[in-house]
């Protein structure tokens, strides 16, 4: 590194994206003429449907290739209203939209938007893995709420009415979540809504990207769907990567109360301008589209959901916990604490244990620790059905031989 070059301290703190330098490793590995199974992709290994990119191609042909106003494409902006008030009832206009160069733009905008120093975050943990991050860096403070097993990864209201300070701004509820697959019921809903209406002080930003990935014929509900009067106060995030398989065209949305929404488009102003325009054109397309391309995607990774399940439910010490919804399944791994692999390494954390697999079974996984609640691993079921079938199986013999091993 050159001597002249300083590092703020608030990006020395960042922790990279562990989902993101898994990509890398996996990368690399492959380079090197490895043959891993990667089981750490957060995204669909499916094509975007065809009629997405024809739109985005016709786009591209009618010279929609400019910049566009912050907040997104009018004709964008609108879909999005409509989609939010078809789906969820929402009354919701297109100026309560801003469209970013993905979920995670906005997310990013918003925190940096509204949190000052020392104001709190509340985050249930497991929790997506750049949550935190986001928030240290714009100089807030996240408090992490270990949600177990136990209430199915989910926060309850005595948890949340505990964290509670007069210097917490955000709740940060993800249903279904990331890495859990947990869904939100109405009923749970309702009772962090009674907390926070005791709370008035308090927004909650719903993070709702896997929505329509939900597979125990339930429907994900949003909080501001079960509590309407919270609207004024809640920040809905989604877009169009998981469902659509649209992740590398970044293209997220927000909705929310006007004067939020204003500044976050006003930081967009500021940094990226816009996101695509093409992006845009082809989300267009997709929500205003045939919807029958997310059920047919949420139906296969149902399948592949299945099929993992069932590898994975004869290996004796791993805990399955069957997810509702997104695409990844987090297996707890505390019975393998302790144990010594076959070739004498101690497995003393989640992240030794995957990286045992990584070195021994060639299959990529990413640790619970990244997500905040140990000892996990998270594996996705997004991959391509071979790489579920043979990664699951690879998984089922490296834990045995973990088994065998293990000490008393
Ligand atoms: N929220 C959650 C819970 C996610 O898992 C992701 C992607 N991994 C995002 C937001 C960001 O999605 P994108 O920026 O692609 O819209």
């Amino acid at each position: 590194m050159p001597a002249s070059l300083t590092i703020s301290s608030r990006a020395a703190a960042m922790k990279p994206s562990a989902s993101i330098a898994a990509k890398k490793i996996v990368a690399d590995l492959r380079a090197a003429g490895e043959q891993i199974v990667d089981l750490t992709i957060g995204e669909p290994d499916i094509p975007t449907p065809a009629h997405i990119i024809e739109g985005a191609l016709q786009a591209m042909g009618a010279g929609e290739t400019h910049y566009t106003p912050s907040a997104g494409e009018p004709a964008l902006r609108q879909a999005i209203a409509e989609t939010l008030q078809r789906e969820k009832g929402l009354a919701c206009s297109a100026e309560q939209i801003v469209v970013g160069c993905g979920a995670k733009q906005l997310i990013y905008e918003t925190f940096a938007a509204t949190l000052d120093p020392g104001d709190e975050v509340v985050i249930p943990a497991p929790y997506w893995v750049s949550y935190p991050d986001i928030v240290t860096l714009h100089g807030g403070s996240p408090v992490i709420i270990p949600c177990g097993q136990d209430t199915g990864f989910k926060l309850t209201p005595a948890q949340l009415e505990a964290a509670v300070t007069p210097r917490t701004r955000w709740l940060v509820l993800n249903s279904p979540n990331n890495p859990t697959g947990a869904v939100y019921s109405r009923r749970e809903l309702e009772g962090l809504a009674e907390v926070l209406r005791r709370h008035p002080h308090i927004w909650v930003m719903t993070d709702e990207i896997y929505e329509h990935l939900c597979y125990e014929d339930i429907r994900a509900l949003s909080m501001v769907e079960v509590a309407p009067d919270l609207f004024d106060r809640a920040l809905i995030i989604n877009g169009m990567s998981k469902a659509y398989a649209m992740t590398g065209w970044r293209i997220g949305y927000a909705a929310g109360p006007r004067p939020l929404i204003d500044v976050i488009v006003k930081m967009i102003g500021q940094s990226t301008t816009c996101a695509s325009s093409v992006g845009q054109a082809a989300a267009v397309v997709a929500l205003t589209g045939d919807q029958r391309c997310v059920s047919e995607a949420a139906a296969m990774y149902r399948a592949r959901r299945d099929r993992m399940l069932e590898i994975l439910s004869d290996v004796p010490g791993l805990e399955l916990n069957v997810p509702a919804g997104a695409f990844y399944l987090y297996v707890g791994i505390a019975a393998f604490i302790g144990a010594r692999t076959p070739a004498g390494k101690r497995i003393a954390t989640d992240l030794d244990f995957s990286l045992y697999l990584l070195e021994e079974a060639k299959v990529a996984v990413l640790d619970g620790g990244a997500y905040g609640l140990s000892p996990y691993l998270r594996l996705s079921f997004a991959a391509a059905p071979d790489a579920v079938e043979a990664g699951s199986k690879a998984i089922a013999a490296a834990c045995g031989a973990l088994v065998v091993q293990k000490e008393v």
